[in-house]
């Protein structure tokens, strides 16, 4: 078969099919069977020489009748491939890569448009489930930002620099952005050699729970209106319906990121409970005695507290009661609407049926 013959062929309205279907339309459509030898006209005659179109995908992998039959190598051969369909109505099964060989370019562009219209209908169908809460997502992180733990952990925070210090709460800061061990500098003198000499070792330490607490930059209620903010951001791109598939796409990925980044705000809250944990308390006032001479620092009579005394001083902090870290609902609803759900569709008629 002359392949110009063919070009000229598909270059009609089977080839623009899947090019010029509205969304609403492909969300009605069904793209995959797994069942394609039940369709109407399927044969395994030669194909005919007329106009064509890329009408579903088959996959019939895992079924207990086994892999379909290809009108071009005329063998069992492939779990996935396409339902061409010819203008007279005949249907053939064929492989992908047989098709490719068989008719190159020209069916390389039927099948990209079909993919094309395959992955518009699944990225506008996610669209639309996100644009159904948009409200409910900026909202909802807003609402989080005006939790009372939100508030919580800040005071948490500036109470224990105020009491901690400068000193503490720089060497603090450090320990949160590196390695989250609490090590000290020590002077170690050397015997035993001709001259004794000292030296700085680093003394390696507990790991400090919920250094989250001590990291600088930006904070959480800061970092969560960034977030708000993108979030407003990409739905103003998901919401414009004319918006390519390309952008939706993008916006998803984006929508994605950002749940991860409010996910990461929960578990810097999370730090107020494992900070306060008696065994790390007990850890810290051992750390910082040795930080800062100038403090003397233990646990309170309730060992869930932490006490310093500075001069005449005799400061206390403990967790907040009733703390409970928010956001869980909003994480669950962001992934269920960002998370691709690839359904596995029947067909009883095809697209152009
Ligand atoms: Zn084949």
């Amino acid at each position: 078969m002359p392949l110009a013959d063919l070009e000229a062929l598909f270059d009609k309205s089977g080839a623009g099919f899947w090019k010029t279907r509205s969304d609403d339309e492909l969300l009605a459509m069904e793209f995959t069977t797994d069942d394609p030898e039940s369709l109407d006209n399927v044969s395994n005659d030669p194909p005919p020489d007329e106009e064509a179109m890329v009408e579903l995908a088959y996959n019939v992998a895992g079924r207990d009748r086994g892999r379909a039959q290809c009108v071009f190598c005329k063998h069992p051969n492939h779990d996935k491939g396409v339902v061409m369909l010819y203008r007279s109505g005949g249907r053939r099964l064929v492989g992908r890569d047989c098709a490719h060989k068989r008719y190159g370019v020209v069916f390389d562009e039927l099948v990209k448009d079909f993919d094309a219209a395959r992955d518009r209908r699944d990225y506008v169908e996610r669209q639309r489930m996100v644009l159904s809460q948009r409200s409910d997502l900026v909202d909802q992180i807003a609402a989080m930002r005006a939790d009372p733990a939100v508030q919580a952990f800040m005071d948490v925070r500036r109470r224990l620099q105020a009491m901690l210090g400068r000193t503490v709460w720089a060497r603090l800061e450090r320990v949160a952005s590196g390695d989250g061990m609490l090590s000290t500098d020590e002077q170690l003198r050397d015997y035993g050699t001709e001259n004794a000499r000292v030296r700085g070792v680093v003394v390696q330490g507990y790991a400090l729970h919920g250094a989250e607490l001590f990291r600088s930059g930006p904070t959480v209620p800061e970092q969560l209106l960034a977030i708000e903010r993108e979030v407003e951001e990409t739905l103003e791109v998901l919401r414009r319906q004319e918006a390519t598939t390309r952008e939706i796409r993008i916006g998803l990925v984006k929508l994605g990121d950002l749940m991860r980044r409010i996910e990461e705000q929960r578990v810097r809250l999370r730090a107020v409970n494992s900070f306060f944990e008696i065994y790390n308390l007990g850890h810290v006032a051992e750390w910082a005695r040795k930080v800062d001479q100038q403090i003397i620092i233990g646990t309170g009579t309730l060992p869930t507290r932490l006490v310093v005394q500075r001069g005449s001083e005799t400061l206390e902090c403990a967790a907040p009661e009733h703390y409970r870290v928010p956001g869980q609902a909003l994480v669950a609803l962001m992934r269920d609407t960002v998370t691709a759900q690839k359904k596995v569709r029947r067909v009883t008629k095809g697209a152009a049926a």
